[in-house]
């Protein structure tokens, strides 16, 4: 456990975000740091690993930084990288919404682990599961709803059309860090929903909390970076396979299809990691032309050596004929 992956997010007014990006970017070259870091104009939203050093360097750096000395890190210890590369990128949001909320004069109520967990007993209360629907599979607050929507950006559109009969009643969103609580929670306030409430730090807070332990979720947290995962509660998914519990997540091995899907270990072991018949037939006639294709270059060589030296034995042949029955 020598490395760390820290994930965090602080919404402040940037006036440059490029000399931020550019700050941000030495910083993790110098450091030795991998993942994404997302800057805006509304603040700063990142995960990275590195070495536990460098982990506790970017951290002081972003403390005693005029701009970020509040960020909260949410650390998590890992055995290596989280993440293949850095990626710095200026975007008009740091979580796209795709519209302008204050999310620091608006945002809903933070709660605490445990207030989240009295709140969520409330029978009046609603739980809004505010992440994207692979998410919401993997495991989720028990009673909590996630709307049938695409992508985060879609929320607020579903909300104006389909929720807003709930403005009075109490309502709970949460999501893996808080980051889009924060932004989504702010939306609602601006509707004029009354009673808003957000899970701060999110599920991965939440799960490390040593009062509450996860209780009352089901399932893991998906995370974005290598690990897929994180286990919170007692595990709530099924291998697509054979059904049995399994909150192993995996992309399906035909890359044209890439699907993110439950499989566990066993079938796994069976079969590989392909979806479907169809994709593990793609798979395996993909691996036969790589197979076959080094021999069949060395054959095509084979091939142009033989006419080559065939010509070159009819040209000596007909210089020789020309040469013997010269006049
Ligand atoms: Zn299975
Ligand atoms: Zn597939």
């Amino acid at each position: 456990m020598d490395f760390q992956i820290l994930l965090y997010y602080c919404f402040v007014d940037i006036p440059d975000p490029e000399d931020i990006a550019a700050e941000q970017r030495a910083w993790c070259e110098e450091l030795g740091l991998r993942g994404r870091v997302i800057v805006a104009a509304e603040g700063i939203n990142g995960t990275v690993s590195g070495s536990h050093e460098a982990a506790d360097a970017y951290m002081e750096k972003m403390r005693e930084h005029a701009l970020f000395a509040p960020t909260e890190f949410k650390i998590d210890d890992h055995d290596r990288h989280a993440f293949k590369r850095l990626s710095v990128k200026v975007r008009s949001e740091i979580v796209t919404l795709g519209l302008l909320v204050d999310t620091v004069a608006h945002t809903g109520k933070h709660l605490a682990p445990a207030e989240f967990k009295a709140k969520m007993a409330d029978p009046d209360a609603l739980i809004l599961d505010i992440r994207n629907d692979y998410e919401f599979a993997m495991g989720r607050f028990k009673g909590a709803v996630r709307p049938p929507v695409e992508s985060f950006r879609e929320f607020p559109g579903w909300i104006r059309d389909n929720f807003t009969d709930a403005k009075h009643k109490p309502i709970l969103t949460y999501c893996t860090g808080g980051i889009r609580c924060e932004k989504l929670t702010a939306f609602l306030k601006e509707e004029g929903f009354e009673d808003v409430y957000q899970l701060h730090g999110g599920i991965v807070a939440y799960a490390k909390d040593p009062g509450v332990q996860g209780e009352g979720f089901e399932g893991d947290c998906f995370m974005f970076d290598d690990r897929m995962s994180v286990p919170v509660g007692p595990p709530v998914s099924h291998c697509e396979k054979c059904g049995r519990l399994s909150a192993r997540y995996v992309n399906c091995s035909n890359v044209d299809c890439n699907k993110l899907y439950f499989l566990c270990e066993t079938c796994e072991a069976a079969k590989g990691l392909s979806c479907s018949d169809a994709c593990h037939n793609v798979v395996r006639s993909r691996e036969q032309n790589a197979r076959l294709s080094p021999d069949l270059r060395s054959e095509a060589a084979r091939l142009r050596k033989q006419r080559h030296r065939a010509k070159r034995r009819l040209a000596l042949q007909s210089t020789h004929v020309r040469n013997t029955i010269g006049p």
